[in-house]
Order: structure tokens, then C-alpha cells, then sequence
């Protein structure tokens, strides 16, 4: 039947969640609202009961950011989404609803910096104690779990060394150990990559990254089964780190551009690594959609294509990788990735400076490592950009 069909990535990009007004404007509306009206009295005790569903406050929910959790959760292949401040909101809520004092975390070594923090240093305040795992093998994480782990949290490919790991097999370590797996796909985003589908428990998004694509403001997101987010929301409504409804119209929008903007920027990425991969000043390029690269098969059976994000050494120290960034005029010199405007960075003394020499020695972050979030620009600018950075070293 006709009715029946499920409407494919690119449709549900641009159409899912939408919920119209009584003006019926084409447009997702932005609805900016502290709060909710009720009908009448009963009406309101209703709704704050739950025993109504709607809106009654800002902090609990809001239509436009309704629309934005129902479009993701359509495209993660997830029953239930929570859109959140921040890409940190959204780690921060998912772990103090589903931890108590005395579980233990088992995670990657490469995580995002402030990641690394909040489980290595803030949560053990509070009785949560994380191991992190150097290896990109499975029977590591499965000898670091004790009878307390309750979760694991991974992220792959990791920053910025685009390390992979097999979610397929970290599923089974999960599953076996009765843990949640809890995977951040702030890199890949579900165009290149759908971790829920291969078992993962929750995905966790940095919105503020890809699904924005444009750099403007910041956003999160947890995603999984209703269960799990219903709890997650008993946290979210109670402790406030929300979205901002103009946040997550900015987000919602953006997400019907994201394939189209993702797969290219993954096509540049894979033509620009090639290039420096080829290239006799640089020693060596990270990328997983090269051969070169030791995850390539997984990376090629989990990934659609290897992303938008290339680090590479050069030939040198620290003085010559700070000569190719300063050399550059087109690629804009911030942290942040994700964004249509490509972006280089020195991971050791920016995104990785506060970890120690020590710490960076053992992460593999050479003072000769450079980092690029490629974006939509022409390819052979970018090209010609970099070229006139190399011929300084
Ligand atoms: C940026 C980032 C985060 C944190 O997101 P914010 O929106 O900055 O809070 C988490 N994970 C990864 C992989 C990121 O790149």
C-alpha cells in the first residue's frame, strides 16, 4: 500500500517531525515561548501531572524543538530523541540518568577533551569511576570491565587521530557484560553512520558540529530507546541544561542539508588526503578512507566513507606545522569542525594542549600533527592553500 512506505534519508531530512501551526506556514515555525497556556484549571494539573500530553514549560519542551528531536531521531533510526544545549548537555544528562554512585564507565582513551574530563575527573566526585582504553581492540575493553561497569562510552572515529573502533564487536562485549553501549557520532553523523542499527544502546550527538554545518550555535542531542530517554528526560526537565527553541530551529533546518553537505565534505576530504598523502613534506596522513589507514576495513564496513576530518604529520616539529597553519589564507584557524568553511589546527598546543606532554606522547599527538575539518570550498583552493603552507617547511 502506498500509505505504508518508509519514506527514505533524503525525505525524512526535510519532512520529518514537521508540525504546523493553525496559520499552516510552509516553513517549520520558530516558537519562542517560556511557557504554555492551559484551557483551565484542570487542564493544567493534567498536563504537569503527565496524564495530559502537551507543552507546559520551556525547560520540559517546546514545538520547535519537538520538531527538531522527532527529524533527528528519524534519521539515527532512533524511537526516541532528546535535543539538549550543548554536545557536553547531552553527555552530561545521559550519564547522571542512567549512573549512580559506585558504577564504573569504561571508555576510550580518544574522547573529546572535555569528555575526558567530565568522566576522569568530575564524576568520580560523585562515586562514578572510569577506565579509559588505550587499544582500538575489542578484548581490551572487554578485560577492563569489572562487576560494576554499567556503561561504556566510545566515540569513533576519535580526534584527532581518526583511530576506528568495530561497534559490531564492541556490541557484543556490551551486550555480554549486560553494559550499555553509548556511542558519541558527532564525526560521522548518521549519514555515514547509523550506530543504533548495529546495536549500540544510545548515540549522542554534538549538534553544535555537522548537524548545524554552519557554525553558529550550539546544540546536543541523546538518542535510543524509549526506555532509556524517558529517563534521560526525568533528568533534563529536573536539572535544565535545555535547548534554546531558536537553537534548535537553527539545527532543524540545518538537518536537511546535512547528506548533502557531509558526503561532499567527506569528498573532499578523501581527494584532499590522497593529495597530501602523495606529498614529500608530510609524513604521514590520518585518514579512514585510505588504505594506509590500520581500521580501514572496519572503518569501510561501519562508515559510508572515511568523513571530513584528515590529520596529517609533516616533516618536522612543532615550528613547521605552525608555518603550514600560518601560511594557509582560505582555511580559517579554529578548533572548531564540522563547518562548510574548512578549519586547521595544532592539536598539541590548542585541543590537546591542557593534557600534558606526557598524556600527548602516549595518545600519539606529535607537536607535528595537524588537523583539518574539511569543508564545502573548492578542492583545488584548499590545495593550493596547503601547497603554499608545505613549500615553507
Ligand atoms: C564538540 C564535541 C563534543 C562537545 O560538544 P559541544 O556542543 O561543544 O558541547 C562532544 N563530542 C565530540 C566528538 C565533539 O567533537
Amino acid at each position: 500500500m502506498q500509505d505504508e512506505r518508509v519514506p527514505g534519508f533524503d525525505t525524512l531530512a526535510v519532512r520529518a517531525g514537521i508540525a504546523r501551526s493553525r496559520f499552516n506556514e510552509h516553513s517549520e515555525a520558530l516558537y519562542l515561548t517560556s511557557s504554555f497556556v492551559f484551557d483551565n484549571a484542570a487542564q493544567a494539573a493534567a498536563r504537569f501531572s503527565g496524564e495530559e500530553p502537551g507543552y507546559v514549560y520551556g525547560r520540559f519542551s517546546n514545538p520547535t524543538v519537538t520538531m527538531m528531536q522527532e527529524r533527528l531521531a528519524a534519521l539515527e533510526g532512533a524511537e526516541a530523541c532528546l535535543a539538549t544545549a550543548s554536545g557536553m548537555a547531552a553527555i552530561l544528562a545521559a550519564v547522571m540518568a542512567l549512573l549512580e554512585a559506585g558504577n564504573h564507565i569504561v571508555a576510550s582513551q580518544s574522547l573529546f577533551g572535555a569528555t575526558h574530563q567530565l568522566l576522569g575527573n568530575i564524576l568520580p566526585r560523585f562515586g562514578v569511576e572510569a577506565s579509559f582504553v588505550r587499544s582500538t581492540d575489542p578484548a581490551d575493553y572487554a578485560n577492563a570491565l569489572r562487576p560494576e561497569t554499567r556503561m561504556m562510552f566510545i566515540e569513533t572515529p576519535s580526534n584527532p587521530l581518526t583511530e576506528v573502533l568495530d561497534i559490531t564487536a564492541l556490541v557484543a562485549v556490551a551486550r555480554a557484560a549486560g553494559v550499555l553501549l553509548v556511542v558519541d557520532n558527532c564525526f560521522c553523523t548518521p549519514v555515514l553512520q547509523q550506530p543504533l542499527a548495529l546495536g549500540a544502546d544510545l548515540v549522542i550527538h554534538s549538534a553544535t558540529k555537522y548537524l548545524d554545518g554552519q557554525g553558529r550555535v550550539l546544540g546536543g542531542a541523546v538518542l535510543g530507546r524509549r526506555e532509556l530517554i524517558d529517563e534521560v528526560f526525568k533528568f533534563l526537565r529536573t536539572a535544565g541544561p535545555s535547548i534554546s527553541p531558536f537553537n534548535a530551529w537553527v539545527i532543524l533546518k540545518g538537518l536537511e542539508t546535512l547528506r548533502i553537505r557531509v558526503e561532499a565534505q567527506s569528498r573532499n576530504a578523501l581527494e584532499l588526503a590522497r593529495w597530501l598523502e602523495a606529498r614529500p613534506e608530510v609524513a604521514r596522513v590520518y585518514y579512514p578512507g585510505l588504505a594506509s589507514h590500520p581500521q580501514h576495513s572496519a572503518a569501510m564496513r561501519q562508515q559510508k566513507s572515511g568523513g571530513a576530518i584528515v590529520s596529517f604529520e609533516v616533516r618536522g616539529g612543532r615550528e613547521q606545522a605552525w608555518r603550514v597553519i600560518d601560511a594557509t589564507h582560505i582555511l580559517s584557524i579554529t578548533a572548531n569542525l564540522g563547518d562548510t568553511k574548512s578549519t586547521i589546527t595544532h592539536p598539541a598546543s590548542t585541543t590537546h594542549g591542557r593534557i600534558g606532554a606526557e598524556a600527548r606522547a602516549a595518545a600519539g599527538i606529535g607537536e607535528n600533527l595537524l588537523r583539518i575539518a574539511v569543508g564545502l570550498e573548492d578542492i583545488e583552493d584548499l590545495e593550493a592553500d596547503l601547497e603554499s603552507g608545505l613549500a615553507q617547511i
